[in-house]
């Protein structure tokens, strides 16, 4: 048996249309699993299902607003009627305000927390059902080294990182006797939309990650690949509740 195998599974994966999501996706439908892709961009969603499709990927796209509860129980509720069953669900959905938190309004607050805390709340509890009836799951959410580190410009990023970490643990413990494994990835410095935004908005940051980064690059999406997989599939049966640092040193450096 190949523990890596991920043929016959479903996967959705929030944010899958574009960035880090959508590496993972590539990576899960490579392994052989049937991935619906979930956000709000349509345009985006074409092209990665394009880009799925050439990989010889088995994939689809709902729309989802993560800001809207109705929303991220319909998109769960829709993807395991369509294909029968749900075991990997990827809560990768994220978003930043950046300001100096004096001049953070509840609104900036309220937008980041509810984008990448409460929708991976409300994704999984919405799933557990369907995991729970299936025998397992795999749940994986998307931390940050703001998981780990503070942040004197996202101060609502680094708070809703350090909370999906903690969810991710309680639901591991909770959902144990599920045969659940609840896991949390910490990307590094990526090259995606987001950080483009960053690197607009904060001088230096481009030079400075590549100085700081013990393999002395940005991250990939496609570098997400390999540990979606590994956590959506057999091979991490006995891992769960762990948060796992994808980022070229970053983590290690002094
Ligand atoms: P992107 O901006 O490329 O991806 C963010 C994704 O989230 C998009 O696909 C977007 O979909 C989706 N999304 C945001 N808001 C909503 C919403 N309200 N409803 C539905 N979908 C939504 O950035 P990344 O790929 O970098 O980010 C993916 C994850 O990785 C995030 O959780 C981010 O915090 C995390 N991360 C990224 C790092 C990096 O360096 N890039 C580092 C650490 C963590 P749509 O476009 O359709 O709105």
């Amino acid at each position: 048996m190949n523990a890596f195998d991920l043929t016959g599974r479903v996967a959705l994966v929030t944010g899958g249309n574009g960035g880090i999501g959508l590496g993972m996706a590539k990576g899960l439908a490579r392994a052989g699993a049937t991935v619906m892709i979930a956000g709000r961009n349509k345009a985006k969603a074409e092209a990665a299902l394009a880009a799925l499709k050439s990989l010889g990927g088995k994939a689809d796209f709902i729309e989802i607003d993560v800001l809207k509860e109705e929303s991220c129980r319909s998109a769960v509720g829709a993807t395991a009627e369509k294909f029968g069953k749900l075991d990997i669900l990827v809560n990768n959905a994220g978003t930043s305000v950046r300001k100096p938190p004096e001049q953070l309004t509840a609104a900036d607050w309220h937008l980041v927390m509810d984008t990448n805390v409460t929708s991976a709340f409300l994704c999984s509890q919405a799933v557990y059902p369907h995991m729970k009836k299936a025998g397992g799951g795999k749940i994986i959410n998307i931390g940050s080294m703001m998981s780990i580190f503070a942040s004197s410009y996202a101060t609502p990023y680094a708070s809703s990182k350090g909370a999906i970490v903690q969810m991710a643990r309680s639901f591991a413990v909770a959902w144990a006797k599920d045969n659940i494994q609840v896991n949390s990835i910490l990307p590094g410095w990526i090259d995606t939309e987001l950080t483009k935004k960053a690197r607009e908005q904060v001088p230096g940051l481009q030079e400075r990650v590549v100085a700081r980064t013990p393999v002395a690059r940005w991250g990939l999406p496609d570098d997400f690949s390999g540990i979606a997989v590994f956590l959506a599939s057999p091979a991490s049966d006995f891992v769960t509740g762990t948060a796992i640092p994808v980022d070229g040193g970053y983590s290690v450096m002094a």
